[in-house]
């Protein structure tokens, strides 16, 4: 029931809020056709955190793999364990940058924003 449609480019990332000596990150972003409801699109993406290996403990502890749902069409969900768009895509570069990568004109329907405006809101350059 999925289809990976678009890829970005795995930028390289220091840990942020992790200790000194964390691995880095490698961070991306793709787009998906799929016919699965956001719930179930969710519950898909923790089973296959699952069957990499992902643990939850503590938050900062260095991860195989994490797989967030940022935007699913236009919706806007707020639901116990579920928000879209992601609550905190637009203030993270390392979301950010992937995202303008492949889908510069995507549209943030809370923040009424594009991934590009999004990205110059964070005050990352953008090409003259
Ligand atoms: P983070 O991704 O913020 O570092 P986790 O991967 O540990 O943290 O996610 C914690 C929980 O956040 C998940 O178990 C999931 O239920 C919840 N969650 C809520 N909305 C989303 C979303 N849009 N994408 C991914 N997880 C989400
Ligand atoms: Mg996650």
């Amino acid at each position: 029931g999925l289809t990976v449609t678009r890829v970005s480019t795995l930028l390289e990332n220091p840990p942020v809020g992790m200790p000194p000596d964390a691995p880095m990150f490698l961070n991306g972003v793709a787009e998906v056709s799929t016919t699965l409801a956001p719930r179930a699109l969710l519950t898909r993406l923790l089973e296959v955190e699952q069957s990499q290996g992902r643990r939850r403990r503590g938050m900062t502890e260095p991860r195989p793999i994490d797989l967030d749902l940022l935007l699913y069409g236009n919706e806007i969900i707020d639901e116990p364990g579920l928000t879209v768009p992601h609550p905190r895509l637009h203030e993270r570069e390392f979301v950010l940058r992937p995202l303008a990568e492949i889908a510069p004109g995507l549209f943030h329907p809370v923040l009424k924003a594009t991934a590009a405006d999004l990205l110059a809101r964070i005050g990352y350059p953008t090409a003259p």
